[in-house]
């Protein structure tokens, strides 16, 4: 095993000195209305150790929108949603990348980038979408459904991929159905495994679809009664909702779409008062660049983002562990939709006004 930087280190190990002040004090301006100094002094050695440690070794660290402010904002060399993050792993020529994120991410830079190195601070950083579909159950579903193209959302594993005709993220699920109903010259679509995104999907298109009885924990735990009690208590607050919340969710709120789509929202109309209803750290980072916004923050926190923390970026670029490792023939097949994902000339984001009602053909579970 390589190991970089001496002995892995653990949360008291590191002491917050002149030189880590001097080091860290102008990314603490970036953050200060969120974490307070005491706590700013815990993070301060561990984010000057994972900047320095990063260049020596020519690592990058990819961050996800629902990062804590100290990651996304202190040690992340990209920031942004699953889709984004993949084309900077794409684009990279470091040799080695942190995926500050969830398993599937990883293994998605690593189908990307299947000779460099790429790391996941914690193994069980996980995902409900991701852990609810197999390679086998994408089988059977083809041949329930013979002719109909398999659009997988990038929250599946590389097995899955692999069995896959082209992705798509919550940033472009519309456009990546219709155009594979297109290609394949079929009036249904199997989108999978959210039976959320693929019922709020079914309101925005006429192709039928089918999906799988998968959720994100996160989004599927907000209802419909938790906006009209956001709205009684803050009026004239703007509901921004991620399309993984169930339609009636959906339906109440101003603007659906993704991680981007939310944040784009939020910079481009500065709205006075608004609510994003998805993982809490993404409203931190969404305010931490719009202050002028004002956040109401009823959120739910991921348990397997949050599993990512700043020692476990240090000790993952010290030991090179988790390194993620891929069968070569299931990335060569698993990078084949990826890629007909990012070539698509997507011009517009994907967004979730209702226009028919939200149904699907089939929900379908493993039997
Ligand atoms: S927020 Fe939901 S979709 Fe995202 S990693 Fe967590 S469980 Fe998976």
């Amino acid at each position: 095993m390589a190991d970089f930087g001496g002995e892995p280190t653990t949360q008291t190990s590191l002491p917050y000195t002149d030189v880590v002040k001097a080091k860290t004090d102008h990314l603490y301006e970036k953050v200060a209305a969120f974490i307070p100094e005491f706590e700013w002094r815990l993070h301060a050695p561990y984010i000057a150790a994972i900047n320095d440690l990063k260049k020596q070794i020519n690592a990058v660290i990819l961050a996800h929108n629902y990062m804590t402010p100290e990651i996304f904002n202190c040690v992340g060399d990209f920031a942004g949603d699953s889709l984004q993050l993949a084309k900077e792993a794409a684009k990279t020529d470091a040799d080695i990348i942190v995926q500050a994120g969830v398993h599937f991410m990883a293994e998605t830079s690593k189908i990307l980038c299947p000779d460099k190195t790429v790391l996941i601070p914690d193994m069980e950083a996980g995902c409900s979408l991701a852990a609810s579909l197999t390679g086998a159950d994408v089988r059977l579903l083809k041949q329930r459904y013979p002719g109909a193209p398999v659009v997988t959302y990038v929250n599946t594993t590389a097995d899955v991929k692999a069995e896959t005709d082209i992705c798509c993220t919550s940033s472009n699920a519309v456009e990546v159905v219709e155009h594979a109903a297109r290609e394949f010259n079929s009036d249904t679509v199997i989108l999978i495994p959210d039976q959320y995104l693929a019922k709020n999907v079914a309101a925005m298109t006429d192709i039928k679809i089918v999906t799988w009885a998968g959720a994100c924990e996160v989004h599927e735990r907000f209802t419909a009664d938790d906006i009209r009690e956001i709205r009684d208590g803050n009026p004239g607050v703007i509901v921004l909702a991620h399309p993984e919340c169930p339609p009636d969710v959906i339906a109440e709120a101003d603007f659906a779409g993704s991680t981007s789509g939310m944040s784009n929202y939020v910079k481009v109309n500065q709205p006075e008062h608004v609510v994003l209803i998805t993982e809490c750290s993404m409203s931190d980072n969404v305010a931490l660049e719009n202050p002028n916004v004002k956040f109401v923050r009823p959120c739910n926190l991921c348990p397997y983002m949050k599993r990512i923390t700043l020692p476990k970026i240090l000790r993952s670029l010290q030991t090179m562990e988790h390194e993620v490792i891929i069968d070569a023939e299931i990335i060569e097949k698993a990078r084949a939709p990826i890629e007909r994902m990012m070539a698509l000339p997507l011009t517009r984001q994907s967004m979730y006004a209702h226009e028919r009602p939200p149904e699907v053909m089939a929900i379908e579970t493993r039997v």
